[in-house]
């Protein structure tokens, strides 16, 4: 028996037999000299090549569409890679100029986009390049003339155990007969990690060696929850794990137990549950949490799988897409449009200049103000797509009441636009601004007059209120959201839109935190919006409080404020919640 420990990607549990898949790669890839008069011919081919490789990826996705609309979704974006002109013209230069053959220069411009993205800082961004990766794979297969899908063989229930899946892999696996994943490479944030935990199939990532040390059809315990795979168990700790199996089951029951019934909390108010999304993931998995829309739409990821802006046709398909998706999870689910939110430390490709303190810099709403035909061409795709169904446009980075009247001023004239166009909308879409920087929190209340909801980004809020960077590893310590200045400028968010009746939604990561959601529903927030996994738990954390108990502990931490640390106030507020949901660490143990 051995055990080896990896990263936690999807929780959950999984035993059964190894399906051990040994790297597709294409194998090598031949570098020739073309002569000059087989450069036209050559770049004929890489373009058939091309347009079979998207002729493939479309049939897959008609396939996907019906039964498993989140990967369609995902394969669907590997159509854009196919077809970035950026590639295709980095292609044709090689054969071209270097006079090589079309597979080489394939090859070649994929380890140019490795190497882009490879100096990403952004976790999520730097795994993107496996999209690149798969589909060169797929087109250099095509030019090879090999091509195969190794998982016909599987038969059975199996734990797939494998050096690395690519996205179209991932999608190509029987889904039925898959208990789990075990992958030596990847990271949380991998398309692989991504699907499983939109597909609910639990996988652990990161485990070095493990495809070399297992044998096919071997019995594998997989425990995606904590991030280990033990292989050749003996019976005693196939017995434990049952149990641990087992309590998961009860556990999950009791979250589930009154998730139908109205209302969020036990005297039945209403809090909305909604998740975070972005162009790129799958969105079909998100009812199945409880997700009662996307109440944060990242659109600048749509920025970074491309080398360049997205034309606004490209924009209004995967904002419409997005909408259609949410209608999955129940009348009136909304999708929150965030207008694009780059800088800081998300860089696109070319896009953004590098300045020396980019937190600080030319980010975001600002860069936006500064790039006006970028701006209107997504507020018209935006606009385009709230005439697909229900959605909402939201300003990132606020920090003055300027920038607020100026972009609005723009989605009026695109609204114009589009009318004179005869191009449907919704042209009363609700509007809403990002409370992410202290100056927008303690001037909420010009702020409020101009839009029709909030939504406080406490990622950035707490950076700019302690003046620690988010990412910075060195200073995470004071990175500390129930710190008296942040619980401060939420209070006075809040009832700043409390005084123009408009609501607030929480969209940073607090918000999937239970003691912390609780805390700002206790607040006045009526809107949370949160990594999808986490929602059961906070549904389960609000309906066993009801509101005037949500309130009095909201109460509690403002009057801690006059004296106590961050981490006093939390442990306050924790104990409250303990108090009310006595197996709250125990289903934190299996649910976060
Ligand atoms: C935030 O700042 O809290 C937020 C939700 O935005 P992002 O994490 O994308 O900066
Ligand atoms: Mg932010």
């Amino acid at each position: 028996m051995t055990t080896i420990s990896g990263i936690a990607a999807s929780r959950g549990f999984a035993a059964g037999p190894a399906f051990v898949h040994r790297p597709n790669d294409v194998g090598p890839v031949p570098e020739y000299e073309i002569p000059p008069g087989q450069v036209f011919s050559e770049i004929a081919r890489y373009h058939a090549a091309r347009a079979e490789t998207r002729a493939q990826i479309e049939a897959l996705v008609e396939q996907l569409r019906d039964g498993d609309p989140q990967s369609a979704d995902l394969l669907a974006n590997h159509i854009s890679i196919l077809e970035d002109t950026s590639t295709t013209a980095s292609v044709e230069r090689l054969v071209r100029e270097r006079r090589i053959n079309a597979e080489a220069a394939v090859r070649r411009t994929g380890d140019k986009f490795r190497a882009m993205f490879g100096r990403m800082r952004d976790p999520y961004l730097r795994e993107r390049v496996r999209d690149v990766d798969d589909v060169e794979r797929r087109i250099l297969r095509v030019l090879l003339g090999r091509d195969e899908n190794p998982f016909s063989q599987i038969t059975e229930p199996v734990v797939v155990v494998a050096a690395e899946l690519s996205p179209s892999e991932t999608v190509s696996i029987p889904r039925d007969l898959v208990l789990g994943f075990a992958l030596d490479g990847g990271s949380a944030t991998s398309h692989a990690a991504l699907l499983a935990r939109s597909m609910g199939i639990p996988a652990v990532v990161g485990l070095m060696d493990v495809s070399a040390r297992v044998k096919p059809g071997a019995d594998v315990l997989l425990d995606g929850t904590n991030g280990t795979v033990t292989l050749n168990p003996d019976v005693k700790t196939c017995a434990d794990f049952a149990r641990l199996v087992r309590r998961e089951r009860e556990l999950m029951a009791l979250l589930n137990e009154d998730r139908a019934r109205p209302g969020a909390t036990r005297d039945g108010a209403n809090v909305r549950f909604c998740a975070n999304a972005q162009p790129g993931v799958p969105m079909g998995g998100l009812a199945a949490f409880g997700a009662q829309g996307v109440g944060l739409y990242r659109s600048e990821y749509l920025w970074f799988t491309r080398d360049g802006e997205p034309s606004e046709d490209e924009q209004a398909e995967d904002y419409s897409q997005a909408v259609r998706s949410a209608a999955a999870m129940g009348d009136g689910a909304r999708v929150v449009f965030r207008a694009l939110d780059i800088g800081g430390d998300k860089l696109p490709r070319r896009q953004v200049e590098r300045e020396p303190n980019p937190f600080l810099g030319n980010r975001s709403i600002r860069w936006l103000l500064s790039h006006r035909d970028t701006l209107r061409r997504q507020v018209r795709a935006f606009l385009r797509a709230s005439g697909v169904g229900p959605s909402s446009i939201l300003w990132p980075m606020i920090s003055t009441v300027e920038e607020l009247r100026e972009v609005n001023a723009e989605l009026e004239r695109a609204k114009a636009e589009l009318a004179a166009e005869g191009v449907p909308f919704d042209p009363g879409l609700p509007v809403g601004c990002m409370i992410e920087i202290p100056s927008a929190a303690l001037c909420a209340d010009s702020l409020a007059r101009e839009v029709d909801f909030f939504s406080i980004g406490t990622n950035d809020l707490v950076q700019y209120t302690l003046a620690a960077d988010r990412g910075n590893a060195r200073v995470a310590y004071l990175y500390q959201p129930t710190h008296p200045a942040v619980l401060r400028l939420v209070d006075s968010a809040v009832q700043a839109a409390d005084r123009a009746g408009i609501p607030v939604a929480v969209c940073g990561e607090t918000a999937s935190d239970p003691v912390l959601g609780a805390l700002w529903v206790g607040m006045g927030v009526s809107e949370l919006s949160m990594t999808a996994g986490s929602i059961p738990v906070l549904r389960k954390v609000m309906r066993s409080l009801s509101m005037d108990e949500l309130r009095a502990m909201a109460d509690e931490a403002r009057r801690l404020c006059a004296f106590s640390s961050a981490a006093e106030i939390y442990a306050a507020c924790r104990a409250f919640i303990v108090a009310k949901v006595p197996q709250l660490e125990e289903i934190q143990t299996f649910f976060t």
